[in-house]
């Protein structure tokens, strides 16, 4: 006899081929990486950002109130979204459950989507993990990051930047914490060229941008530029 619980096996397995996998925003099965409902909810940025910080304004501007005494490495950084709801999500689904999917499909389109369009760089370049780190997960969400944005834009990826000192998790640290952190903790292989796109996977308070960035104009870089997909504020 045909019952509701009879044929909940069939109606899941119905569901299975529709709906194949779950939402990466609220883990319902979903057609795709993101359900409507969140992919509506993804925390954009939006526009006008600080054309130095990236930093969300209420007018244009080419450096902000919270950036204009800060010496950083780079001269511009970016992200399409920031770290809260869906755009937490989308990061974690990366880092700690290895769903690479989100990059190609959703990460890297929409890193590039903030970045001026046509600007020409020579080198997309990941922050790179400490290789304690990178043997515990495996890879670095910043390099799958940086390579889904170099093919999106057209760019080589090249992976130079390497840590030469272990720093402590950020977390906890306070913005002078975190520069003293990562200073001298990166080292560049041979020599860098050009305009270079640094890539990370969340931009905080730019102390370990702006180490990566330094570290590059050192080893010959023309200009360093930052992209990230999620920023904190
Ligand atoms: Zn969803
Ligand atoms: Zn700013």
């Amino acid at each position: 006899m045909l019952t509701a619980e009879s044929l909940t096996p069939y109606l899941s397995a119905l569901a299975d081929l529709f709906f194949p996998q779950r939402c990466v925003g609220c883990e319902r099965r979903a057609s795709d990486l993101l359900c409507l409902g969140c992919f509506e909810a993804l925390p954009r940025v939006g526009r006008p950002v600080c054309a130095r910080c990236g930093a969300p304004t209420a007018f244009e501007t080419k450096a902000c109130d919270t950036c204009k005494g800060v010496d950083f490495g780079f001269e511009s950084a970016r992200a399409p979204l920031r770290y809260e709801g869906v755009g937490e999500e989308i990061v974690h689904s990366l880092k700690y459950r290895g769903y690479t999917r989100v990059v190609g499909r959703l990460a890297a389109p929409l890193m590039a989507a903030v970045l001026d369009r046509g600007e020409r760089f020579d080198a997309v370049v990941p922050v790179p993990l400490h290789r304690s780190r990178l043997r515990r997960r495996g890879f670095n969400q910043a390099e799958l990051l940086a390579r889904g944005v170099a093919a999106a834009i057209n760019a080589p990826v090249s992976d130079t930047l390497h840590v030469v000192r272990k720093t402590r998790d950020q977390v906890e640290l306070s913005a002078a914490e975190r520069r003293a952190n990562v200073e001298g903790a990166y080292a560049v292989r041979g020599v860098a060229r050009g305009r270079v796109l640094l890539v990370d996977d969340v931009f905080t308070t730019g102390a370990t941008t702006s180490s990566c960035a330094a570290t590059l104009l050192r080893a010959g870089a023309d200009e360093v530029h930052a992209i990230s997909l999620c920023r904190t504020c």
